[in-house]
């Protein structure tokens, strides 16, 4: 019989974010494949799980998806984790998974933390529907393309960002997000976790004094534009207009 791929969430800062069933799954596997094996070392011993190791990260994902595959294929059962939070987002697991998937391996995920889900809950604006656009592109055309998404967007847009970036980031979001709220997510589950919430010249100005992790949360474009038109919607859609101000 073939083994299972476990898909397991980790913490992202505070190692008290960890499942009962995530643990009981990384103590019953009989690998594990890790984005950073140093790293995942650490949760584990903390844990007190001793269990083989082996690295699955961007650089040789195409490659080990070979080796993890075999072990399944003999009915090992192996957990994925990646260096913080759920794997496959903004983290290596999407190869290994579309794999299994051709080869008729049970897929079981173990939720956990991931920061955009646990930024926008908190963020105050709007949860009912959003989109998660990952990093920025750092190419200049692509780059140009997604901030155009993002300024025609009527969901709430949920962006990571490392903090080297941010300040360059604020810069370009600037020219296209107006008036809308944006709250910046910093150091989840962290000593130093924070919501800032402020204007978009007040962010740029503080970037340079910011450490850690971050995620920004940025409203959707169609509040602005309800606003302009407020004097002409009927009543319809003024209530559905304040409906969706209660945030
Ligand atoms: N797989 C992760 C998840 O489920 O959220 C994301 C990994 S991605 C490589 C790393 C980015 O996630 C960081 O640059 C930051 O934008 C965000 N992030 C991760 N941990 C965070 C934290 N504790 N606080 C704020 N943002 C965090």
């Amino acid at each position: 019989m073939k083994g299972t791929l476990y898909v397991v969430a980790t913490p992202i800062g505070n190692l008290e974010d960890i499942t009962l069933r995530a643990i009981r799954i990384l103590k019953e596997v009989n690998l594990i494949a890790a984005e950073d094996t140093r790293h995942t070392l650490k949760l584990l011993n903390h844990l007190e799980i001793s269990k083989p190791l082996i690295s699955y990260h961007r650089h040789n994902e195409e490659e080990r998806q070979d080796v993890i595959i075999d072990k399944l294929m003999q009915g090992q059962d192996v957990a994925l984790v990646s260096d913080a939070g759920t794997p496959g987002i903004c983290d290596p697991g999407e190869i290994i998974i579309k794999r299994c998937i051709e080869e008729n391996i049970k897929i079981i995920p173990i939720p956990g933390p991931c920061a955009m889900i646990n930024a926008l809950v908190c963020s105050g604006i709007d949860t009912k529907e959003f989109c998660f656009l990952g990093f920025l592109p750092l190419n200049k055309n692509n780059r140009k393309q997604k901030l155009n998404e993002i300024k025609n967007e009527e969901k709430t847009v949920i962006l990571y960002e490392a903090p080297h970036k941010l300040k360059e980031t604020l810069k370009d979001l600037k020219d296209i997000i107006d008036d809308r709220k944006i709250v910046l997510a910093r150091e989840l589950t962290k000593i130093h976790e924070e919501f800032i919430r402020k204007d978009i010249d007040e962010l740029i100005e503080l970037a340079d004094t910011l450490r850690g992790e971050v995620v920004l949360i940025i409203q959707g474009s169609e509040h602005k534009e309800y606003h302009n038109d407020l004097m002409e919607m009927t009543l319809d859609e003024h209530y559905k207009y304040y409906q969706k101000l209660r945030i």
